[in-house]
């Protein structure tokens, strides 16, 4: 049982009250995190707002510091890798992966300087736009990229100049404290804190009179009860929420590619992502060539336990995830939908559920309008093409979408049809260093990522100055 602290002040920190951990893969505890009091939390938040100043006046320091930190986490990767899949469930493979994209964002960052824009500059006057960091930064994590998400906001937060308090979810916190622990020689104290506990412990910190702005990923529903919590205190806000990303196949597309695309980019990390594809428009001259392939890759998939090699897919995180899958697969099975492959929960301990494949459906079904969330892809047909388009944004989610073609200028002329973040022509989730990344509509509020991703977290302040 390992007994992992939190970071506050720079210093360990315990707690009398702990909360189990549990393998996804085998339903075994396998840590008690510490469960953070409003007393520690008042002093993390407390410590962030002293730490502040200083950190925000020495630019060139940030940026060492980051690539101290990103130097800590390639050290460490197996190690920290092995903790996200042992707590989350994820293949070993894609754990690393996530631990690659953290290390590229920290470098990203540290190389990225706030902007000072010249309005005016004549004889008599100068006009400057400069960039002012928030402060005490909320950050608030869910369960399926722990760190991956962890440093999507810690990097552009603390090269802007903010100090943070990351609080992890509940589910998967050991790999954010094992993080803690790693770095907390690197950073001068305050400057990041990371506790654990609970959502009460995200209202806390939502609450608090000293955080200027809250960073969250997670559910629309908490999301939303978040922007209600920053109201009273008019806190900046930042939410990477939910998705029901549609990837719509057109006519001329290669059955083979496509599907290779979609299976990938709709079943790693079992479904849980976000920016996932959730449902698949197909239209009825390769529909069943389509859906076939589909199935013919889910039953091929091997699902296991993620630390052994081999395994394509792995638990869902959680017994809620796993029964809410049941339950959205089950409505479907009831209006009279086809199981392609899969749709049952596998025998023995851990939350396993199978690759499944949903056909003939009309659009309206549960799993089809709401985010599911894991690893079941309803496919729907379409006559055509403005039909599908129609179908793809009549949703509250705009966070990602796709067109599959051969003809990838074709693509590229319908993808500003599509109502979301991102529309990808022929992949799915892939992002360079630089791209922004958000949501529309339910799916979230201001962008991570590239320039922006670092402007979220500061203000403009404009500087007025009259030579004469
Ligand atoms: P969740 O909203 O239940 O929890 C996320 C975090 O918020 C956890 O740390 C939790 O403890 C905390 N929390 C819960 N209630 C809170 C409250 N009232 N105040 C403050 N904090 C609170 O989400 P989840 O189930 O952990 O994650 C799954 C969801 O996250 C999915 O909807 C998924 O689409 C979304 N997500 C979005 C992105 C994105 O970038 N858009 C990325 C990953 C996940």
């Amino acid at each position: 049982m390992s007994d992992l602290t939190m970071t506050i002040a720079g210093q360990a920190q315990t707690s009398k009250e702990t909360f189990p951990v549990l393998n996804p893969a085998n339903a075994q505890v396998i840590a008690e995190a510490p469960e953070c009091t409003p007393e520690l939390l008042d002093a993390a938040v407390t410590s962030a707002h002293e730490a502040h100043e200083s950190w925000l006046a020495d630019p060139a320091a940030r940026s060492s510091v980051l690539m101290d930190i990103s130097a800590t986490v390639e050290s460490n990767l197996d190690e920290l890798a092995a903790r996200i899949t042992e707590e989350q469930g994820k293949p070993l493979h894609e754990a690393k992966d996530e631990l690659s994209g953290a290390i590229s964002d920290l470098r990203y960052y540290a190389e990225l300087n706030l902007p000072v824009d010249t309005v005016a500059d004549t004889d008599d006057l100068m006009v400057q736009v400069l960039r002012r960091p928030m402060g005490v930064i909320a950050a608030i994590t869910p369960w399926n990229f722990p760190l991956g998400t962890a440093m999507s906001k810690l990097a552009p937060a603390l090269a802007a100049g903010c100090t943070v308090v990351l609080k992890p979810s509940p589910y998967t916190p050991l790999s954010s404290l094992r993080f803690g622990e790693l770095i907390r020689e690197v950073l001068p104290p305050g400057v990041l804190n990371i506790v654990s506990g609970s959502d009460y412990l995200g209202s806390l910190m939502t609450g608090h009179p000293l955080v200027r702005m809250i960073s969250f990923t997670g559910s629309v529903a908490t999301g939303k009860n978040i922007a209600v919590s920053a109201a009273a205190d008019l806190k900046r806000v930042l939410l990477e929420l939910g998705g029901n990303d549609p990837a719509i196949v057109l006519d001329d597309a290669d059955i083979d590619a496509t599907a290779d695309g979609v299976f990938a980019n709709a079943f790693a990390n079992c479904g849980q992502i976000c920016v996932a594809i959730k449902r698949v428009y197909a239209p009825r001259a390769i529909y069943g060539q389509l859906v076939d392939a589909l199935a013919d890759r889910a039953r091929s998939a091997r699902l296991g336990d993620g630390r052994a090699p081999g395994i394509d897919i792995g638990p869902l995180c959680n017994p809620a995830q796993r029964d809410r899958i049941t339950e959205l697969v089950g409505d479907a099975l009831q209006s009279g939908i086809k199981v392609a492959v899969g749709g049952a929960v596998t025998d023995g301990p851990g939350y396993f559920y199978e690759p499944t494949v949903l056909a003939g459906l009309n659009g309206d079904e549960r799993i089809v309008v709401e985010e599911q969330f894991g690893p079941a892809l309803p496919i729907i047909e379409y006559s055509d093409i403005s039909e599908a388009i129609t179908q793809a944004n009549d949703s509250h989610y705009g966070l990602g979408a796709s067109v599959w073609t051969s003809d990838p200028e074709r693509g590229r002329t319908l993808a500003p049809q599509v109502e979301s973040g991102t529309v990808w022509v022929n992949t799915h989730q892939s992002g360079v260093p630089g791209q922004p990344f958000g949501g529309l509509k339910w799916s979230g509020i201001g962008v991570e990522g590239g320039p922006w991703g670092m402007l979220a977290y500061t203000e403009l302040q404009a500087i007025h100055t009259n030579k004469v």
